[in-house]
């Protein structure tokens, strides 16, 4: 593996972070693009859990000030986590997974922002989503469009979009990062999906803010940009845990990471399914087929049918296996003619993000002990 200069130590100490750096070999090219040399560096050994500045000029011998400018200046490029508590600055080094993340949120579009898309994009799929495919739940679970489930009553509460946003302070939205690094690579195609679509909550919200990754909007905002996504036929994606949850992204079949996982890298269940499934109407369908165009997931196709009332005599008929539970066909639908209803089991998701994370690396290490991993992404 070729490990030029200050990149090779660099990439041993990304290593330690709990996503680490699957597939070093092909992760190089990346991090050779979206860390200067000196950045690198400097960042060789920087804790991944938030210091306070003064232990940290403590660690690499700098005046406090001369190290808070240098560090402000690489969270405003999502390199390093900063936030404050009890009055105090804290920082710490973004691993891999949330640095790619944090890379696309502002949606920058300048030269150098320009040359870590195309590696970048070759990474997504020759190794940095290797880790989710033996893992059980996945990076984000399907929200259903709150308007499209039958009878809410029994909603969940993490599936309950309007108690959701009820429930946070402060609202944010970003670019998506996913689609804007596909926009600006030259080798992939343009993405006609809407972009400004990441809705980032509380502290999460107020980090990227705070350090100009994004931008405040108000709840009604936020109601605006998912209504604004499900009906552009976005999936609405949630932090997979019912406390502390951070982030609803709108994910498009096109550019999403869990789509490429799924459709390109042949990962099964790369986000974790609602605790809901659409259920047909044949005796109300149109045959229109708008909903057979709209599913991301290609779950619907349209067949004769005795019931069918249209002219056409067609309706939709769903594959249940395919169906996760999003309401993208549901919230189009003219006839009325298809709903989400619960599924049969419950799954509910890991409690906390600690539980979430305890999660992953038990999976993962089990199918690393099992070489399951490189079977499963063998291609
Ligand atoms: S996971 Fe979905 S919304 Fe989030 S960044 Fe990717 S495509 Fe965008
Ligand atoms: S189920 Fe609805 S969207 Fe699908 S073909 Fe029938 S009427 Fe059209
Ligand atoms: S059929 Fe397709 S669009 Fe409809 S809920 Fe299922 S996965 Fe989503």
């Amino acid at each position: 593996m070729e490990t030029e200069g200050v990149y090779g130590p660099f990439l041993e100490w990304l290593k330690q972070s709990w996503y680490g750096v699957p597939r070093p070999a092909e992760a190089l090219p990346l991090i050779r693009a979206r860390y200067t040399e000196e950045e690198a560096a400097f960042l060789t050994g920087m804790p991944f859990a938030p210091k306070p500045l003064d232990d940290l000029a403590g660690l690499k011998d700098m005046a406090p000030d001369d190290l808070r400018e240098m560090l402000d200046r690489m969270a405003r490029k999502g390199l390093v986590y900063r936030d404050e508590k009890q009055g105090r600055l804290r920082y710490a080094l973004n691993d891999l997974f949330f640095g790619m993340r944090a890379f696309g949120w502002p949606g920058r579009t300048d030269e150098r922002t320009r040359a870590v898309a195309p590696p970048a994009n070759r990474y997504w799929e020759h190794g940095f989503l290797d880790p989710w495919a033996p893992v059980r739940e996945k990076g984000l679970r399907v929200l259903p469009i709150g308007e499209t489930i039958e009878d809410t009553r029994d909603v969940r509460p993490y599936e309950d979009v309007v108690r959701l946003l009820d429930s946070f302070q402060y609202f944010v939205v970003t670019v998506c990062p996913c689609k804007h690094v596909k926009n600006l690579d030259p080798n992939e195609p343009d993405c006609s999906y809407p972009t400004e679509v990441c809705l980032h909550f509380d502290k999460l919200g107020h980090y990227i803010v705070d350090n100009g990754l994004g931008r405040e909007i108000t709840r009604e905002g936020a109601a605006a940009i998912l209504r604004k996504s499900a009906e552009a036929g976005l999936v609405h994606g949630i932090s997979n845990q019912q406390e502390g949850i951070d982030t609803i992204c709108n994910c498009d079949p096109c550019c999403c990471m869990w789509f490429t996982a799924l459709f390109k890298l042949r990962h099964t269940g790369s986000l974790t399914p609602s605790n809901y499934r659409v259920h047909t109407r044949p005796e109300a369908c149109l045959g229109c087929g708008l909903c057979v165009k709209r599913c991301p997931m290609k779950a619907l196709r349209l067949e004769s049918q005795a019931a069918a009332k249209n002219k056409k005599g067609v309706a939709a008929v769903l594959d249940p296996e395919l169906c996760i539970g999003c309401g993208v066909c549901v919230y189009t639908c003219k006839g009325r003619s298809l709903k989400l209803q619960p599924r049969e089991t419950v799954h509910d998701p890991p409690r906390t993000g600690r539980d979430f994370a305890f999660q992953f690396m038990m999976d993962h290490q089990a199918a690393q002990a099992e070489g399951t991993e490189s079977t499963r992404n063998s291609r």
